[in-house]
């Protein structure tokens, strides 16, 4: 099995290499990561400049563009052969709720969407991580229960473990997203000349973080493992919408 690692956090990432050491007796690894942190990118793509790759020891490559960059240069021609599977991670904080939205280690995953095997985001729950052990036992496992046990290709799954001793994990459950309260407002700040700064706040707090939610396994002690897919289209709404829409007499009469 040929498998592709990234991240956001960037090529020199601890995750990145604990996910690395954590996976390399499954397969055959190529590692294809931002040269530097890009968390918060979320699924962009670089159009407007050339990139460049650079190859580091232990096949790690390292791309001076986003993580959706790493994943499409890597699974659409910059290598001879092709991937079975993507692997992002392990990042150094949680990808919860509202989150993924943003996040750049989902939007790897989300990036190799079309290897027919599900993409695997992976991130541990702590603003400055502690428990990589963990995180690299429960990766482990998680991916030899999927090589024996394989789930429907057409999805994304969400990783997110919990910064505790492996002894103080509960479990694993299957979740939905939660969802976050509006954001934090920006924080203005200076530079050492006076002139304004602002930083981007932090995440809101969560609002819909109840029994079934990844909130609720990760504040529990228990992994949250939550399937995705791309398809945003909201059904519930669509026959609303097309009413809606077929009152809008655009060119007619
Ligand atoms: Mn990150």
């Amino acid at each position: 099995m040929r498998i592709l690692l990234s991240n956001d956090d960037g090529a020199l990432a601890i995750g990145l290499n604990r996910l690395y050491a954590a996976v390399s007796g499954l397969g055959e690894i190529t590692v294809v990561a931002p040269d530097r942190n890009r968390s918060g990118a979320s699924n962009s793509l670089t159009l407007q400049n050339p990139l460049r790759m650079t190859q580091l020891p232990n096949n790690f490559y390292s791309l001076d563009g986003t993580p959706t960059d790493c994943v499409h240069f890597a699974t659409t021609g910059y290598f001879d052969e092709p991937f079975d599977m993507v692997l992002s991670g392990i990042n150094a904080g949680a990808n919860l709720g509202d989150d993924v939205l943003y996040s750049g280690t989902v939007a790897a995953a989300i990036e190799g969407r079309f290897l027919g095997h599900p993409a695997i985001a992976f991130s541990l729950a702590a603003e400055v991580p502690r428990h990589w052990d963990t995180a690299a036992v429960i990766v482990q496992q998680m991916m030899k229960q999927y090589l024996s046990a394989p789930l429907d290709p057409e999805m994304i799954l969400n990783v997110n473990i919990p910064d505790l001793p492996l002894n103080e994990i509960k479990g694993v459950r299957g979740t939905r997203l939660g969802h976050r309260h509006l954001a934090e407002p920006v924080i203005k700040d200076q530079d050492p000349r006076g002139r304004p700064l602002f930083w981007i706040g932090p995440a809101g707090k969560e609002a819909d973080a109840g029994e079934g939610t990844d909130f609720h396994a990760i504040k529990n002690g228990y992994v949250s493992v939550t399937p995705l897919t791309c398809d945003l289209t909201h059904r519930q709404q669509l026959n609303a919408t097309a009413d809606w829409a077929a009152q809008l007499l655009v060119g007619a009469e």
